[in-house]
């Protein structure tokens, strides 16, 4: 946990320090020797929850036989993690205002944050003085926070609306959506 959090800041540092993504690809440890990717990573909107082991069971089940060809894990962790969209982060806005949040500001709140194994999400926006969550603000692209997270890997086609609502409905919870590039 202590290591993810580790590459986690590191990574988000380089990205904050540079604006050319390309630049950083090669620096990070987990880029060597390994070509690019994508993946979409499947979140409950609320970040403490974990779906029970039948929901889970069915869900995998249900995803495979969609997406026989594709490369489907589920993961729990005992923390809430940050969910990251990896070289798709651009930048983070408000969701009350709509004003961008200064990158220093929103790495010293999860730099907090993640002291505290993300167990408190909250955040006074510096734009609008409101409290709100780092778990909902709008993230360009989506990123978010869990403890469960679903990985789907070599997928041909983004999931349908409809299969995102079948899916809701086996884990008994609404869902994110994020789109993550190494
Ligand atoms: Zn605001």
């Amino acid at each position: 946990m202590r290591l993810l959090t580790f590459n986690f800041l590191a990574s988000m540092l380089l990205l904050a320090c540079s604006g050319n993504t390309s630049q950083t690809a090669s620096d990070k440890p987990t880029q060597k020797g390994k070509v690019s990717s994508t993946m979409l990573k499947i979140i409950p909107t609320v970040p403490s929850y974990i779906p029970g082991k039948s929901q889970q069971d069915s869900a995998k089940e249900f995803l495979i036989n969609l997406y026989g060809k594709a490369r489907i894990e589920l993961a729990s962790t005992d923390s809430i993690e940050f969910i990251d969209q990896g070289e798709n982060f651009d930048s983070v806005s408000c969701n009350l205002c709509g004003r961008a949040i200064k990158m220093e500001d929103w790495q010293n709140a999860m730099d907090n944050a993640a002291q505290r194994q993300f167990a408190d999400l909250s955040f006074v926006t510096p734009c609008c003085h409101k409290k709100t969550s780092l778990n909902d603000l709008t993230y360009h692209s989506a990123a978010g926070f869990a403890k469960f997270v679903i990985t789907i890997s070599d997928l041909q086609d983004d999931l349908s609306d409809k299969v995102i609502r079948d899916l809701q409905d086996i884990l008994g919870t609404p869902l994110r959506k994020i789109w993550a590039h190494y």
